[in-house]
């Protein structure tokens, strides 16, 4: 029907993207160069009419046929429908799902390699689960807790950000909480203490649960330290690294951590490392050391939804090995960048960006001057900056100024959202996240210097 020459080019032209899934299949790591979106399509489609409900010739009678009704809902999931997992384990393989069990492995590859290539060396086991960082972070508490019923306490140094607390609660335990030490700017883990507590409550300490990513002027914490203590005294290690994968820095600190020391798990957020939709959490152990991610897999009730984990797949995909390294290396120099164009508003406003170089995402100007001179010395009206900010599609921006305390769990916490119970400065956060661009901080700063003389003008006009 069509002269051989032409057709012999169009086979190789299909049979060039079927190399790509070989390719895939067989070296299972990222591949170097970002797939083009028919070739991602076409690979979740054959993996996709792999799974029974797609077959020609299915009849089924049983309860969980992986039946779609509405075809808006059919195309959202590529007709993926059985999810992931088995009753016993999550990730069991699915006797009615060849497609969706290949994809589950192909995504948790994809991401040992984008954590490799980030930094993170000598990944072991690892398993994405469809539930945010909070809840991975307590699936794992209630593995360790199986493993050692006689452990109730989870040693905590101090984050404030309510998830970092409730995932010790919801999973029926007590936090001991540690307050940060002052360093210089920074706020630091009290390694001494930590180690002081472990020594008092013994056996009852079922881990210690650290946080490397967070805002400013918290650094992240010292896990080296940590690990080393944790492994001195035989207690467990877990990290929430919640969005500490686009931080070459941190990915250095963690694997030097497992090196030298004793960490169980690391937990991390598929949204804020993957930029994906919410619903994703990947937890990591070392390689040859830590049993705690299968533990979870096993003990997970149930079949799950395979959406956070499609969605990852897609991302890493389309990305590519250099993609992603570009991503990364862009947000590197946008720290740089967001920090140089903060000390120089800050400088030209009376106020100073504060020295945390042990936090390398999220930085804080003071509002000292602003506080005093715009603001009447009142924190309620130097918190209101926040929200102008936000007023004027500014997000993620944050102002802290002292005096708000807050019960979380139970927990008295006094100046709540400084990590400290006495910081003494009032500032403005903001971060250099994965996917910022330069637009993002030129946009920022205008909105800030327009926020900025808007309060002051008001407090001029209200002296005279
Ligand atoms: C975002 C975040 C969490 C909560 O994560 P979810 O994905 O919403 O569960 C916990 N800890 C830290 C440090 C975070 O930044």
């Amino acid at each position: 029907m069509v002269p051989g020459t032409y057709l012999n080019q169009g086979a190789q032209a299909l049979a060039s993207r079927r190399k790509l899934f070989k390719k895939l299949l067989s070296n299972r790591r990222l591949p170097d160069e970002a797939w083009d979106e028919d070739s991602v399509r076409l690979f979740l489609k054959e993996l996709a009419l792999m799974d029974s409900n797609n077959f020609l010739q299915n009849a089924g009678v049983g309860e969980r046929e992986g039946r779609i009704h509405s075809r808006l809902v059919y195309d959202r999931h590529y007709g993926l429908a059985h999810g992931i997992g088995r009753s016993g384990d999550i990730s069991a393989v699915q006797p009615k799902a060849a497609g969706s069990s290949l994809l589950c492995k192909v995504c948790n590859f994809l991401v040992k390699d984008a954590f490799e290539v980030a930094g993170l060396g000598e990944v072991g086991y690892v398993t994405t689960v469809p539930v945010a960082t909070g809840m991975a972070l307590s699936l794992v508490l209630q593995a360790l807790k199986r493993h050692n019923p006689s452990g109730k306490y989870v040693l905590w140094p101090r984050i404030d950000q309510k998830t970092c607390l409730k995932c010790i609660y919801a999973a029926n335990l007590q936090a001991l909480v540690v307050e940060n030490v002052l360093e210089g700017d920074q706020l630091v883990t009290d390694v001494g203490k930590l180690e002081a507590e472990v020594e008092s409550k013994g056996g009852e300490i079922l881990c210690v649960l650290t946080t490397t990513s967070c805002f400013a002027p918290r650094a992240s914490d010292k896990i080296v330290d940590v690990a080393k203590l944790c492994k001195r005294q035989g207690v467990a290690h877990i990290i929430n690294n919640a969005y500490g994968v686009q931080s070459s820095e941190i990915c250095k600190e963690i694997t030097s951590s497992w090196r030298k020391g004793r960490v169980d798990a690391v937990v991390q957020s598929t949204d804020k490392n993957f930029m994906v939709p919410v619903g994703g959490a990947v937890i990591v152990g070392k390689k040859g050391f830590s049993d705690v991610p299968q533990m979870v897999d096993k003990s997970y009730p149930g079949r799950a939804s395979m959406s956070p984990l499609l969605d990852v797949t897609i991302t890493l995909l389309s990305l590519g090995a250099k993609g992603w390294a570009d991503l990364l290396k862009e947000r590197e120099s946008l720290y740089l960048y967001l920090g140089q164009r903060l000390r120089s508003f800050a400088s030209a406003k009376g106020e100073r960006v504060l020295e945390t170089p042990g936090n390398p995402i999220s930085f804080a100007m003071t509002l000292d001057g602003f506080r005093e001179s715009a603001c009447g010395g009142s924190d309620e009206r130097t918190r209101f900056l926040g929200s102008m900010l936000f007023q004027r599609c500014i997000s993620g921006a944050r102002v802290y100024s002292p005096g708000k305390s807050q019960a979380v769990c139970g927990h008295e916490f006094v100046n709540y959202g400084a990590h400290s119970s006495a910081y003494p400065h009032s500032y403005l956060n903001a971060a250099a996240a994965i996917g910022m661009t330069e637009r993002d901080v030129d946009h920022f700063l205008g909105k800030l210097e327009a926020c900025w003389e808007k309060v002051r003008g008001k407090a001029e006009g209200a002296c005279e």
